[in-house]
C-alpha cells in the first residue's frame, strides 16, 4: 500500500470561503466543548476528598464515565436536536474533530506531547472530509461533500493508479488549500542496500557534513526572512489590538511564517535530491531533535528545521528515488577516529579532528560523518549475515511488480526533477 498526501490550492468563490469558514467555526466550538468536558472530567477526579481547591472546581457526580470518542460521538448526535448549527456541517467532518481529540489526548497521556489547548478564534485552520466520491476529481476542480464543486489549480497530475481517499481543507495565511491522501493499491518492495554510501552528520555551524567530505551551510535568505519578521512584530506593539492596521499587519506577518516555512521545505528538498544523487545508500544519526530544541541552541536547531529534514523529507526522498536510507545509533559519533577507531575526546568547541594515534586531522563534523558512515555499513552487513541463512530472497513476482510500480515512482519523480532544475 501506498500513501502520499499532495496539495494544492483552492480557488473558492467568496460563498464557498464564508462557508469553509463557518465549517471551522463550528469545528473550533466542537473542539473546545468536547475539551473542556475531557478537562472537567479530569479535574473532578483529581481534588482529595477532604479538601478543595481554593479556585471553584467543577463537579461531576463520582461514577461519571470518562467521556471517551465513542460517548462524545453520541453526544454529538443528541445534542444537534438542541443547537441546530451543528445541523448545518456535515457529520463526518465533526465526528474527525473529535477523532483528532481523541489521538491529541492520548498522546498526551502517553507522554508524547501536551495537553490539547482550547482554540481561539481563527485558531482552527484545517478540517477533513474522510469520505472521497470515486469521480471526485476533474479537470475544472474537485467535488467535496456539502462545498460542492471548488476550482483547484492542478500544480501536478494526479497517476491513474492513484486514489483519492480524504481531503482536507487547510487556512494559511496565502489562502485556502487543499491536502489530498492518495492511496495505491500496490506493494512496493523496500529498496536493497547498493551503491555508494553516504553518512551524514547533522550540525548548526554547518547543515550537514557529508562523509565525502562536503559541508552544506545554512543558506543566507534566512537571516534576510527573519529580519523581516523582527521588523514587522516590533511595529506591531505601536498598534492597537484589535484594530484594523493590527490586522492588517497581523496578516502580513503570517505571510512571511509562510514563505519562511515553505522556502525552508523547498530548500530541504532540494539538499534531499542533491544528496541522493551521488549515493545508493544513505545514513543519518538516530537523533531526537526535540530534545535538541529544547537545549541552548534551541531556537536554532527548530529554525533550521533538523528533524523535518532528517526524519521525514530525506527518507521520503529517499524511498522515491530508490535510494537505501537507514538511522545509525548516535552514541559517541563525534568522540571516535573514523580511520583507526580509537577514541578522541573533544568538547563542542573542538572543530578539528586530531587523532593521537594514526595522525589524521579533518574537520570535526566530516570525521563524525564517516563514522556514521562505518556504523551504518557494519549494521547493514550483520543484517545481510542473518538474512542469507532466513534465505529471503526476492521472488520474481516481486520484481515484476516493482517494475509496474517504477512506473509510478519514475513519473512521480520527473516532477521532483524538474523542481531541482
Ligand atoms: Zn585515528
Amino acid at each position: 500500500m501506498l500513501n502520499m498526501t499532495w496539495e494544492f490550492k483552492l480557488e473558492p468563490t467568496s460563498e464557498q470561503v464564508a462557508e469553509i469558514e463557518d465549517i471551522l467555526d463550528v469545528c473550533r466550538n466542537v473542539w473546545n466543548f468536547t475539551l473542556r468536558e475531557r478537562k472537567d472530567w479530569l479535574d473532578s477526579r483529581k481534588c482529595p476528598v477532604n479538601t478543595c481547591s481554593i479556585r471553584q472546581e467543577f463537579i461531576l457526580s463520582a461514577d461519571a464515565p470518562f467521556p471517551v470518542y465513542a460517548r462524545q460521538c453520541k453526544a454529538l448526535t443528541s445534542a444537534k436536536a438542541d443547537f441546530p448549527r451543528l445541523k448545518t456541517v456535515n457529520a463526518q467532518v465533526l465526528q474527525q474533530v473529535l477523532r483528532k481529540l481523541e489521538n491529541s489526548w492520548e498522546s498526551w497521556r502517553l507522554k508524547r506531547s501536551g495537553l490539547p489547548r482550547f482554540k481561539k478564534p481563527n485558531r482552527m485552520r484545517s478540517f477533513v472530509f474522510p469520505q472521497m466520491l470515486k469521480n471526485c476529481i476533474s479537470t475544472e476542480g474537485i467535488k467535496l461533500p456539502q462545498l460542492g464543486l471548488v476550482k483547484v489549480r492542478w500544480s501536478r497530475e494526479i497517476p491513474a493508479l492513484l486514489q483519492v481517499k480524504q481531503a482536507r481543507i487547510v487556512r494559511k495565511a496565502s489562502g485556502y488549500f487543499v491536502m489530498l491522501s492518495l492511496e495505491a493499491e500496490v506493494n512496493i518492495p523496500s529498496t536493497m542496500a547498493h551503491g555508494h554510501p553516504l553518512g551524514i552528520d547533522v550540525g548548526l555551524e554547518y547543515f550537514l557534513s557529508t562523509s565525502d567530505g562536503e559541508q552544506v551551510k545554512r543558506p543566507r535568505f534566512f537571516n534576510k526572512l527573519h529580519r523581516k519578521l523582527t521588523l514587522l512584530q516590533r511595529r506591531l506593539k505601536t498598534k492597537q489590538k484589535g484594530s484594523a492596521n493590527w490586522l492588517k499587519l497581523q496578516k502580513k506577518i503570517g505571510r512571511v511564517h509562510q514563505r519562511i516555512a515553505d522556502t525552508r521545505k523547498d530548500w530541504h528538498f532540494k539538499l534531499a535530491h542533491h544528496l541522493c544523487n551521488q549515493s545508493g545508500m544513505v545514513f543519518v544519526e538516530d537523533l531526537d531533535f526535540r530534545i535538541m530544541a529544547k537545549g541552548m541552541l534551541g531556537k536554532h536547531t527548530l529554525d533550521a528545521g533538523l528533524g523535518q529534514f532528517a526524519n521525514q523529507i530525506l527518507p521520503w526522498v529517499c524511498f522515491k528515488r530508490d535510494v537505501f536510507y537507514a538511522k545509525v545509533d548516535a552514541r559517541g559519533t563525534s568522540q571516535e577516529c573514523p580511520d583507526c577507531g580509537a577514541e578522541v575526546k573533544k568538547d563542542l568547541s573542538v572543530r578539528v579532528h586530531q587523532c593521537p594515534d594514526c595522525g589524521s586531522i579533518k574537520p570535526r563534523d566530516i570525521a563524525a560523518a564517516q563514522v556514521i558512515c562505518t556504523r551504518g555499513q557494519r549494521g547493514i552487513e550483520n543484517a545481510c549475515r542473518v538474512e542469507v541463512t532466513g534465505a529471503s530472497v526476492m521472488v520474481s513476482s516481486q520484481l515484476v511488480l516493482k517494475q509496474e510500480i517504477f512506473g509510478v515512482t519514475q513519473r512521480i519523480s520527473n516532477h521532483t526533477v524538474r523542481l531541482v532544475g
